[in-house]
């Protein structure tokens, strides 16, 4: 007896996605497969284009264009699936609807009532040990959340990087640090940082929301030498053009392009990273829930914005946005390649879309359907997404 799977289907062993119209990779080297079949075990990808169907799940993809989960490379969350910002709840599962699959913390800084003007590096830590050990099981909306991303504070020490380190945290974070006052104090949080393969990233441009993060421009990224210039082309507010060239050509850092930032900002910087040859240092996130709200499609738009005035294909687009975000924190993600997690979306052409297919509509600016997305081999959603208008065509999931 077969019947269709959706959403909440326990997990299954083995699972194949078979008649693909295409195949994204997630690789900026190589942004499309020439596969039109995937076949998963356990959780993981085991075989690309070797034509195998029987399986415990079969996903009949009825000519849908596949392609990695996004990794949205910068969300403020801050307890489980609860936003304080817009005191919204429900937020994860709406980005998971919205293609994204992982999403890493920028700082978990939303705590209604966290003295932000009185800066304790003791607090900092603990909010940071504490949002990694909510996060490291715990999968409200079904993404995977990387949180436990330290703020840094002047009077930490050493043993603070120690620790986050060991509790399995990926990123530590400049925004509201005095940087004019204690340059050395901040040049070697940097060292002690990636000593401990932490990733490192600043706030970048003017103040945020908080009215009390410390701008941060050319002058501080350049002597700093973060490996994240966190929204570069603004979130909100960038910092002035010619100090982002000169990021640009100074350092080798990675870029972020974030949702909440300045679309004009954003084009000129992915054009000018894509004259130079330099895609690979681009990464994407939404930089929310923020004042810009809780914006599931945020991840889509940007691909979108890239792919239709940044000088980038729509193949190249949905790398930058999976693959090489994953790549800039470290993350096991991102990627359609064996021995990768099976975090996937099955994306289409909307009904009355530009272009003859999805990735010719991106590449004008038009909005994908989702039609399923499998976080660790599992499917998540099916036939469609809550969040984006469907596909034309939606896959057929069976299960046996
Ligand atoms: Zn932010």
């Amino acid at each position: 007896m077969r019947e269709a799977a959706g959403l909440g289907s326990p997990r299954k062993r083995s699972v194949s996605i078979f008649n693909l119209g295409a195949m994204v990779t997630g690789d900026l080297a190589h942004p499309l497969a020439d596969a039109d079949s995937l076949y998963i075990e356990d959780g993981v990808i085991r075989e690309l284009g070797t034509g195998r169907v029987s399986a415990e799940v079969e996903i009949d993809a009825r000519g849908l264009t596949l392609v990695p989960g996004l990794v949205d490379g910068h969300t403020h969350p801050t307890f489980g699936d609860f936003s304080p910002t817009q005191n919204s709840v429900g937020w994860t599962q709406a980005y998971l609807h919205g293609g994204t699959t992982t999403i890493v913390s920028a700082g978990e800084l939303h705590l209604p009532g966290l003295p932000l003007d009185k800066p304790d590096p003791k607090l900092w830590r603990y909010l940071a040990v504490l949002a990694r050990r909510c996060t490291a099981d715990y999968r409200p909306g079904g993404l995977k959340i990387v949180a436990g991303t330290m703020c840094l504070m002047p009077g930490m020490v050493e043993a603070d990087f120690d620790e986050l380190a060991a509790e399995g945290s990926r990123v530590v974070k400049f925004i509201f640090y005095p940087y004019g006052e204690r340059p050395e104090e901040a040049q070697a949080y940097v060292d002690w940082a990636k000593k401990r393969g932490l990733v490192v990233k600043i706030h970048s441009g003017g103040v945020s929301r908080s009215g009390l993060s410390r701008p941060a421009g050319a002058a501080v990224i350049t002597t700093l030498r973060p490996d994240v210039v966190g929204h570069a082309s603004g979130g909100p507010i960038p910092m002035p053009l010619e100090e982002l060239d000169e990021v640009v050509e100074r350092t080798d850092a990675f870029l972020e392009v974030a949702y909440a930032g300045n679309p004009r900002w954003t084009v000129h910087l992915v054009q000018k990273v894509r004259e130079r040859n330099e895609l690979h240092r681009l990464t994407v996130g939404t930089d929310t829930p923020s004042g810009t709200g809780t914006t599931p499609r945020g991840m889509l738009r940007t691909i979108a914005l890239m792919a239709s005035l940044g000088g980038v294909s729509a193949p190249e687009a949905l790398c930058l946005a999976s693959g090489n975000t994953a790549r800039a924190h470290g993350l096991q993600t991102g990627f359609i390649r064996p021995g990768s997690p099976a975090d996937l979306l099955l994306i289409g052409r909307i009904v009355g879309a530009n272009g003859r297919d999805v990735l010719e509509a991106l590449s004008v600016g038009d909005l994908p359907g989702i039609s399923a997305i499998l976080v660790d081999g599992q499917v998540l959603v099916a036939p469609r997404s809550q969040q984006m208008p469907p596909p034309e065509r939606l896959a057929v999931v069976t299960t046996s």
